[in-house]
């Protein structure tokens, strides 16, 4: 696997590869990576001939400071599971390569989908992140695009800021990577403490409830999963069952075929988030 810590070397291994390289995929992080982070590029690797993968821990998308000193930075072992699968080439860079004084961010006009859910408690990070991702999409230019749908609205932003700027990426959504008990892998479940470990599999076991034979619609199986949670000392912030390509909250079961729940509590000292797409 090559390195490139500058926008310059990036360009260089870029030209070389693209001699050879009929697609080229890319996965865009923030590091400590963990099975999740590897199926997502695994599935890359496969599909294209040749795999970026960047690991950048965005300063603008956290509206606190102290959340962007604590996020963890595993360098190391993030460059040896690279090297494991094979990994073509890791773009490691600082701010001042993402972002140079000379670089202005275009605005990004995404609608209702940065106030809803996750952009209600964390106002800022969407935009933080389209631009991010916009100026990673410009060095990069790849042909496919992985993102999970562990982070579903994240996805669906950055759909639709390339149909808004019309960048003709093909974008990949790519299952959840589970432990298996079901909890969904995030850098941050090794701050649970066992007990919270214990509880946090209630979380897509509730999801997994979601079924308009026992719920006769959104709202009363939305009630029942914030009861469990909350029975189960989690911090609900929201339980919602959303059309899939909006993010709106549906009333009916029948209102939309491609649906998803998405959820967000706290537990202990982490916030964890997870959705399932039902039809
Ligand atoms: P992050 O480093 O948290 O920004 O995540 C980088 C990419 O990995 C995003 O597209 C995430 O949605 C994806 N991702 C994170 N956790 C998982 C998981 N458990 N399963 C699959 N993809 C994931």
């Amino acid at each position: 696997m090559k390195i490139a810590r500058t926008n310059e070397q990036l360009s260089a291994l870029l030209a070389e590869a693209k001699n050879n390289a009929n697609t080229i995929g890319f996965v865009p992080t923030m590091g400590a990576l963990h099975p999740g982070h590897l199926a997502l590029i695994q599935q890359s690797i496969n599909e294209n001939t040749l795999t970026v993968c960047s690991i950048f821990v965005n300063p603008t998308q956290f509206n606190d400071a102290a959340d962007l000193a604590k996020y963890p930075r595993t360098e190391e072992s993030d460059i040896k599971q690279l090297e494991q699968i094979n990994c073509d080439i890791l773009y490691l860079p600082s701010v001042d390569e993402v972002y140079p004084n000379n670089w202005h961010s275009p605005e990004f006009d995404l609608g209702h989908l940065d106030t809803i859910m996750e952009g209600k408690m964390r106002p800022g990070h969407f935009k933080g992140m389209a631009q991010v991702v916009y100026r990673l999409l410009y060095l990069v230019r790849p042909n496919r695009l992985y993102m999970g749908q562990k982070d579903l609205q994240q996805f669906t932003i950055i759909k639709h800021l390339i149909s808004q700027f019309d960048l003709g990426f093909e974008l990949i959504c790519a299952p959840i990577v589970r432990e298996a008990d079901g909890l969904a892998m995030s850098s941050r479940n090794i701050r649970l403490n066992e007990d919270e470990r214990s509880i946090a599999p209630l979380i897509y076991k509730t999801l997994r409830a979601a079924n308009s034979n026992t719920f006769k619609d959104p709202q009363i199986y939305c009630d029942f999963a914030i009861t469990q949670l909350e029975h189960a000392y989690m911090k609900v912030e929201y339980v919602e069952v959303v059309d899939r390509n909006t993010l709106l909250p549906i009333k009916n079961w029948s209102d939309v075929k491609e649906k998803a729940i998405c959820v967000a509590v706290q537990l202990g000292p982490i916030r964890l988030i997870d959705n399932i797409f039902i039809d």
